[in-house]
């Protein structure tokens, strides 16, 4: 596989060419998948292509992300047998394309467009930029290569993309050009009021029952450096949350004082746990993931262990214990040379 990146321009090139069009995000879909499908099918369907999002199985899209739906948004229509492109989005590998791969590569050209450092270049055509923020950012300068001109709708899919990857502009993959990108949304006539209420004034009283449960039962371990806790089938149903509402507490359980490393467990059966990583600074929770075949960020990964919770629960405590103690002696190391 050749780990070179084409350009935006060739991409756009390819996407204007293109009649038929499948844009994938990735399963589970986040605001960045979900939103960076959102501006693409808009942009692709004013410049007069046929175009659907194609979500995994019948996975719907997540309630606080719904409110982005608008009249450009085809979401699993018929377009093709044969479709001209077949583009995946924040999507580091394909496994996270699940049991679509194979419709994936009918398309007569894939894409790849995401901005994952263990993105593994799977596509004809791949565009991975480990700076961006966010897909969504990438998409924002897609669009323009194609001299698409960004209206409302796309200017709102990019903006939910990049607000919910940077966690509303405090983590440090924010950089001065994804503020740059987000001046000029507010061009395109962004509704911040809207956005916001629905992102992060939205919250279901459920999932607020959910987090009181998970923060009832955090361990912590390694001198405090670390915290793991579970989201678990039982917490769904004592509270009406669903899994998809665990969104964000990883991020909560990394806020508090001394923790370098998060971990949370969601119990999606009694042989399958998603675990999602999180570090606060020098961590690098990729390489953990990595070892499960996932993937992610250096300070935010994630991977699906087919185990029960107890048992995934030592696994994890194990590893991230090694990890902190390799980095640790690698720290010391280096102070003393
Ligand atoms: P999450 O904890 O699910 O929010 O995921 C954190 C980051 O890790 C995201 O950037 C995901 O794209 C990535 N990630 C999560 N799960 C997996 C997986 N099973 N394989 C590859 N990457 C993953
Ligand atoms: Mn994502
Ligand atoms: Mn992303």
């Amino acid at each position: 596989m050749m780990m070179k990146n084409s350009t935006l321009d060739d991409i756009a090139y390819k996407l204007r060419e293109a009649k038929t069009v499948l844009i994938y995000p990735h399963v589970l879909m986040d605001g960045d998948a979900f939103g960076s499908s959102v501006a693409l099918c808009c942009g692709l369907k004013k410049s007069g292509k046929k175009v659907t999002i194609i979500p995994e199985g019948d996975e719907g899209v997540p309630s606080y992300l719904a409110f982005l739906q608008n009249q450009c948004i085809s979401i699993r229509e018929i377009v093709s047998d044969e479709p001209d492109v077949c583009i995946a989005v924040d999507s580091s590998d394909t496994s996270r394309l699940e049991g679509r791969l194979d419709r994936f590569k009918s398309g007569k050209i894939t894409i790849n467009i995401d901005h994952h450092i263990t993105n593994n270049f799977f596509a004809d055509m791949n565009y991975v930029d480990t700076e961006a923020s966010s897909t969504g950012e990438i998409i924002f300068r897609l669009l323009k290569a194609m001299d698409i001109e960004i209206d409302k709708d796309m200017a709102e899919g990019i903006y939910v993309a990049i607000s919910t990857d940077t966690g509303g502009f405090q983590y440090t993959n924010t950089t001065k050009n994804t503020h740059l990108v987000v001046s000029e949304l507010f061009d395109s006539g962004i509704d911040l009021e809207r956005i916001s209420a629905e992102l992060y004034e939205n919250t279901p009283y459920e999932k607020l029952k959910l987090i009181g449960e998970i923060l009832d039962n955090v361990e912590d371990f390694c001198d405090g450096q670390a915290v793991i806790a579970a989201a678990t089938l039982k917490m769904m149903e004592n509270t009406g949350a669903l899994m998809d509402q665990t969104e964000g507490i990883i991020e909560l359980l990394r806020s508090i004082s001394g923790v370098e490393i998060a971990c949370l467990l969601k119990e999606v059966s009694d042989s399958q746990i998603k675990v999602s990583l999180r570090a606060k600074t020098y961590g690098d929770v990729s390489k953990i993931a990595a070892q499960y075949k996932g993937g992610g960020h250096k300070k935010a990964a994630g991977c699906t262990v087919y185990q029960g919770l107890e048992e995934v629960r030592k696994l994890m405590k194990k590893d991230i214990a090694t990890y902190l103690q390799t980095v640790t002696n690698n720290i010391n190391e280096q102070e003393t040379r």
